[in-house]
């Protein structure tokens, strides 16, 4: 258990980093940031900061020296710098973990495993492969390389009549995943966070709308039966358990509807706090961010309650412009991420409503 004034090493320094220090602070945590990019905006509010390459294994072990647990922002953390920093430091979630979610076909063999549902999938290595997978998934279906994608990047759908060596060619040829296309009701993921004497704390199920791919609004709590909320929590508490996992994931979920009956299937998995949990930081009485910091710390988890109807929106790109008329909106809380360019498809701010319970 880290005592107040301990220092926490967060890998990555994006806005996820960002908030994570800014949750640490009020505990009496100190965090030190390590980012290959200069700009980094997690750099701004933490104590310390690394800018070196992953691969530089002086600056690791400097970083190593002066932190007394690292945990990462982003799932795609260099396997070779997590082991290398393991060795010196305890890393948590475990970077086992990241073997796992880093690569698409890993990730749903072992949900799979669990008996939990996800949609129909088939490895996709060759063109034969590709005419196999097409014949057991079915089209439409959305073809996925396995690993590095996000915001819709490294997928592309094929259609029913779509030309789907053409897509594969546009992924070149990568290794990849068919997924059948799934027509889904609503998109829903669960953040929960698991402590190190394995208790498991979960958030309201969000529901989140896209936008090109990108997250562009989340709503808690989901707009669900409390009994397939409580199967989505389950899922997730499932999955954190599977993994021995320690700190805050996500788990993004498809419903389906069938009949008059909803299912669930697991779309992916986030081994770090996440976009759609962000309205955590005002809209129940602990953030996503916070759950994390006392998972890492070795200290006990809160028990999170929303605080009413709550609607998180990302400004993307220029939207971020619109800041100040966001700040007077009444009852919108604004979170700008301080970053320079506003390139389109970047996250830079978001905005949270709440609408007290009554
Ligand atoms: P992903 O990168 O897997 O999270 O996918 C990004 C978004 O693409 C998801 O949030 C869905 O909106 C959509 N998507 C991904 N996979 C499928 C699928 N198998 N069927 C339908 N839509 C999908």
């Amino acid at each position: 258990m880290l005592k107040p004034g301990a220092t926490i090493g967060i890998l990555g320094g994006g806005q996820l980093g960002r908030m994570l220090a800014l949750a640490a602070a009020p505990l009496g945590l100190k965090c030190h940031v390590y980012s290959p990019e200069r700009d980094s905006c997690a750099f701004d509010v933490a104590k310390q900061s690394t800018c070196a390459p992953y691969e530089n294994e002086t600056a690791l072990a400097r970083f190593a020296r002066t932190v007394d647990v690292v945990t990462y922002e982003f799932e795609n953390v260099p396997a070779k710098a997590a082991a290398y920093l393991s060795a010196r430091k305890e890393v948590l979630p475990d970077p086992k973990v990241l073997e796992t979610t880093q690569d698409r076909l890993i990730e749903k063999d072992f949900v799979a495993k669990l008996k939990i549902a996800t949609a129909p999938y088939a490895p996709v290595h060759s063109a034969t492969q590709l005419a196999d997978a097409i014949a057991a998934v079915g089209l439409p279906a959305v073809l996925k390389t396995r690993r590095l994608g996000y915001d819709g990047k490294g997928q592309m759908k094929i259609g029913k009549d779509g030309d789907a060596a053409a897509a594969w060619r546009s992924l070149k040829q990568a290794p990849s995943i068919l997924e059948g296309f799934i027509n889904f009701e609503r998109e829903v993921s669960v953040i929960a966070a698991r402590s190190r004497d394995g208790k498991v704390e979960s958030f309201d199920v969000t529901e989140n709308e896209h936008r090109d791919h990108i997250l562009n609004i989340s709503r808690a709590p989901a707009k669900i039966s409390p009994e397939l909320a409580a199967e989505a929590r389950g899922i997730a508490q499932r999955i954190a358990k599977a993994f021995d996992y320690v700190g805050v994931l996500a788990v993004e979920m498809f419903v389906v509807r069938k009949g008059k009956q909803r299912k669930l299937l697991v779309n992916e998995i986030a081994p770090r706090v996440h976009n759609s949990g962000h309205w955590t930081i005002d809209g129940a009485t602990v953030s996503q961010f916070e759950q994390h910091i006392r998972a890492v710390a070795g200290w006990p988890l809160a028990k999170p309650l929303t605080l009413g109807r709550v609607e998180m929106t990302n400004l993307i790109g220029s939207e971020v412009n619109d800041y100040e008329r966001w700040l007077t909106v009444p009852g919108a809380s604004v979170h700008l991420y301080g970053k320079k360019e506003a390139r389109a498809g970047r996250k830079m701010a978001h905005v949270t409503r709440v609408w007290p319970a009554k």
